[in-house]
Formats: C-alpha cells, structure tokens, sequence
C-alpha cells in the first residue's frame, strides 16, 4: 500500500472511542493524526509496484546475518510496522511449535502471515487481558469474561467475548492477534483462544489513550513525542465472531502459552535492540548538558556519566548476544536466544529509573522550568532568555534550551512517564522477565562449578541437574581434597 492507501484502509467503521467522544475517522483526528502520518510516510518509503511486491519488513531470517538486519531495520520502523513484524515471526514460532500435533492450526497461522504480506496490513499483538483479581485463574473469576474466551463454538467458527488493554498501536492498525495471557489449566479450554480479527469486525470496540502532545502547543517543545506519538488502547470484543480460518488455537489448553511464549521472544529482543537506543540517548542528552552547563570536567558528573555508559554498553553487549547466539526451528528460521535477550530487558528495566535520576541530578531544574522557544523569539522576553540562559561562548540560550525541551520530553513529562511504565511493563514486568531468565539459565552447569569448588566433584566431572538430596546418594566420594591449582 502507499501512505494515502493505508490511511483509506482505516476508513472502515471501526469503533473508536477517546476523550468521551466516537471518533469519527483516526487518520484526521488532532490526537491521531501525527501517529498515522509516521505510519503512512513509512508505507510510502517501502511501496513497490506490482502483485509480488512486499516490505522487507515481512522477510523471514534464516541466518544470523539475515536477523542481525531485521534488527538494524526495526530500529528504523514505526511502531505498528515494528510490532507487526514481531508479530508475524512470533506466528511462524508458534506455528512451528504446534504443526506435530495441530497441523491445521499451523497451516492457517502461516495463511494468515502470506494474507497480511499480500495487503501490506499492520497487525498489534493483542494479548493482556483485563484479569480481575490477579491471584485468581481465570475459571475462578467472578465474571468469567475477566480473560478473553470463546461463549459458542458454531459449524463457521467461534463467538468470543473479553477485554484485552494496553494494546499498543490498535486503532491505527488493520488486525487484532489474539492470544492467550498465560498459560491455561485443563479445566480452562474456553480462554485458550488464539485468533485474528479485523479491528472493524462487528462487536468489537477500542477505547484509545494517546500520547501525543496537546496540537495546540508548539512541537519544539515536545521535541522527541511530536515525532514519536504513541497510541493505547483498551479493546472489548463483546460477542465477536470469529470464523474458522482465523483461529489458531480453540480449547487446546496444552498450547495456551506456545503464543505468548513465541511472542515474548520476538517482543523482548526487540525491545532490548530499543533500550540500547534509549541508553545511548541518555548518554548523549547527559554529555551534552553537562558540557552546556559547564559540569563535564567534574568528578561527580563524570562519575554519573561513566555509570550510564556502563549501563549502555552492558546492553549493547547484551543485544549482540541475542542476535549471535541464534537457534533454529526444525523449518531453518532463524529465532534470537531467550536468554541474553529476556536477561538483558530485566537488566534494562531494572536500572532504567537510575539512570534517568543521572541525567536529572546532572541536568538541573531547567528541566522542567525552561521556557519555549516562542519566549525566546518574543521580543519582550526574548533579550532576556537569550542573556541568561547562554552559559559560555557557543552555547546560546537556544541551543540550551532545546536540550532542557528534550530532556524533559523524553525522560520527565507525559512521553517521559509513559516511557518509565512501558519499559518496566511491556511485554511483562521485571517477574516475567525472571521467571523466563531462570528457564533458560544452565543452572546444571551452575551447580556442576559450584559442586567442584566445594570439592564434592572433581573438576573434570559433572552431574545431571537434580536435586542436591537426590544427589548425594549417586555420589561415591562425598568430599575430596580442593586441588591447590583450583584454589589459585
Ligand atoms: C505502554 C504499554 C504498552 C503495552 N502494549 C501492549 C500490547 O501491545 N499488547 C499487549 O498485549 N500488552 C501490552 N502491554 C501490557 C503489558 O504486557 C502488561 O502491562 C504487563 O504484562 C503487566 O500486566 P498488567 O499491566 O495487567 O499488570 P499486573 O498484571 O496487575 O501486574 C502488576 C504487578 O503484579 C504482579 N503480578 C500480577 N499477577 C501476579 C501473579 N498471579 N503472580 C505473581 N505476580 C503477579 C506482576 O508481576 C507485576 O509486578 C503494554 C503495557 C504498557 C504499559
């Protein structure tokens, strides 16, 4: 599609809500327009003529160099392009995962995936649900549509009812795909549905929070969001048939977290390629401020600075392990390792709060009280602004005053706190994160090191991973002497 093709596909009577009010069309409403205009302005970089033509957004990597590219493309792509791709590669996991056992499922989640390359649609992962009381599954609700489920299996397809919240980028996309939160018990075959549907199918409404800045105020003073708009919305699926072609999983409680789990890898290397980003954005935006400031030679501020380049580099480092350590599925694609990628995003969330306290303490309250650059070229207050806001030969009061605008944007107003939250929650919080960390960690090995030092085992053997009890009974020397050079 071109850009002004992808903006009449979202004419199509889609139920949109935001503010209170029934949006009449996205693609011209104030708080939506900028986000469709990056999406569109992307569909006309990539358009090719012809039956065949598709975006290299929609390749499947075979080899490391071919995902290390997926990679250094996403971080070029707007954020519906970027989920859909992640989205489409988590289809291919999921479908390789189940096409043993379930091999029509795999066979129509691959449809799906030529169907959406072929129409050059965006698709959102549509995923958390709004359940209820956390500690409760979703069989012991008291209402029972707390977790998406399917209310009638019909001869054409299924009838499904819930709410899935938090869903990035829905109301300028063209498909929901739905999948299961967690994982399901025997007894929960009914909220074990994965599915596509179309964001205009009847019974289904989106309820959008935007991140957008206010139209009315000057974009230099949002400089980084007015480019970057961020939409969410809450989506309720009252009654929403579904037909057969478009399910991927209905009941099969085995499969409940083959989905998400798939997903979570696409969704956490991704977003580790985009924390590298932002750390290396941090660093500049505090080196930059320090030198405007005059603070760049003192110890401190060097101090604080060196830890951020700590945490930047520990990332990238993290994110090149992802995309090396590659595995593959039994078709030859190529999938990123789980465990530096799931590692490196609890790494990332955890410490990013730390790292933005570096760039505030380093930065000074001009963060949030610089004026806009509409006061500097007034020209009562301009004079002034320019006078006192210049710290030194070659930092005008302009110069300054868009760093400060930056580093409020990015780190300390709506975007900025929009931004904390979603790198702590997105694509689950830091317990998820560890939860799949510990999965994938070689804990046989840890234990096998830690079985050696304590002279249990001799540093040439290994045990099997079990558990110490079970162990010491296998055992024929319980103890054996440290070896000096071990020691050493
Ligand atoms: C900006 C943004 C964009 C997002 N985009 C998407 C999207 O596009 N698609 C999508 O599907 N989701 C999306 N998410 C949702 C995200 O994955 C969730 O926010 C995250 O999984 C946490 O779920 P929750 O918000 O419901 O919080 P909760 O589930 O209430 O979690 C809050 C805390 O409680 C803990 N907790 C909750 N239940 C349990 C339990 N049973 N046992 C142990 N600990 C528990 C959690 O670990 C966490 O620490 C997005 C979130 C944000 C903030």
């Amino acid at each position: 599609m071109t850009g002004e093709q992808y903006k009449q596909s979202l004419r199509d009577g889609r139920a949109v809500y935001m503010n209170g009010e029934l949006v009449d069309d996205v693609t011209s409403h104030p708080l939506l327009k900028s986000a469709v205009d990056r999406v569109a302005r992307g569909y006309d970089k990539h358009y090719q003529a012809g039956e065949d033509a598709f975006g290299p957004y929609f390749s499947i990597p075979t080899t490391p160099e071919a995902l290390r590219e997926e990679a250094i493309r996403k971080s070029s792509l707007d954020g519906p392009t970027n989920t859909t791709s992640s989205s489409l590669l988590m289809l291919l996991s999921a479908s390789s995962k189940m096409r043993a056992t379930h091999p029509e499922y795999s066979d129509r989640a691959i449809g799906y995936l030529e169907r959406a390359r072929a129409a050059d649609t965006r698709c959102v992962q549509t995923i958390t649900d709004a359940k209820g009381h956390r500690a409760l599954p979703p069989s012991q609700q008291d209402d029972p549509d707390l977790y998406l489920r399917i209310v009638e299996r019909r001869s054409d397809g299924i009838v499904i009812n819930g709410a899935k919240i938090h869903i990035s980028h829905a109301v300028i996309s063209h498909d929901l795909l739905v999948m299961p939160t967690k994982r399901m018990k025997p007894d929960e075959g009914d909220w074990s549905v994965a599915c596509v549907v179309p964001v205009n199918a009847p019974g289904v409404t989106i309820v959008n929070v935007s991140f957008a800045p206010r139209p009315d105020i000057d974009e230099r003073f949002f400089p980084f969001s007015s480019s970057h708009p961020r939409t969410e919305g809450f989506v309720i699926f009252d009654h929403v048939f579904v037909p057969w072609d478009d399910v991927f999983l209905a009941g099969e409680y085995e499969h409940s977290a083959t989905f998400a789990h798939s997903l979570g890898l696409w969704e956490r290397a991704a977003s580790l390629g985009h924390y590298v980003d932002v750390a290396d954005t941090l660093v500049g935006l505090a080196q930059l401020i320090s030198e405007a400031n005059g603070t760049d030679k003192i110890s401190h501020i060097k101090e604080k600075i060196g830890e951020m380049i700590l945490y930047a580099s520990m990332l990238r480092a993290s994110y090149e392990a992802t995309l090396a350590d590659v595995s593959y599925t039994p078709e030859g694609w190529a999938s990123p390792s789980e465990l530096h990628a799931t590692a490196g995003k609890y790494y990332g969330s955890a410490n990013f709060s730390a790292m933005v306290r570096h760039l505030h303490d380093i930065a000074g309250g001009g963060v949030l009280t610089s004026p806009t650059l509409l006061d500097l070229e007034h020209e009562v207050t301009g004079p002034y602004l320019s006078k006192y806001m210049r710290t030194m030969p070659g930092v005008s009061a302009q110069l300054r005053l868009r760093l400060f605008h930056a580093i409020r944007d990015f780190t300390a107003d709506a975007f900025g706190g929009f931004q904390h939250v979603t790198i702590l929650q997105q694509g689950g919080g830091l317990f998820a994160q560890q939860i799949v960390t510990k999965k994938h960690f070689n804990m046989t090995n840890a234990k096998n090191l830690g079985l050696q030092t304590a002279g249990v085992i001799g540093w040439d053997e290994s045990v099997p991973d079990c558990h110490l009890s079970d162990l010491e009974g296998q055992l024929e020397r319980t103890k054996r002497p440290v070896e000096t050079e071990a020691t050493a």
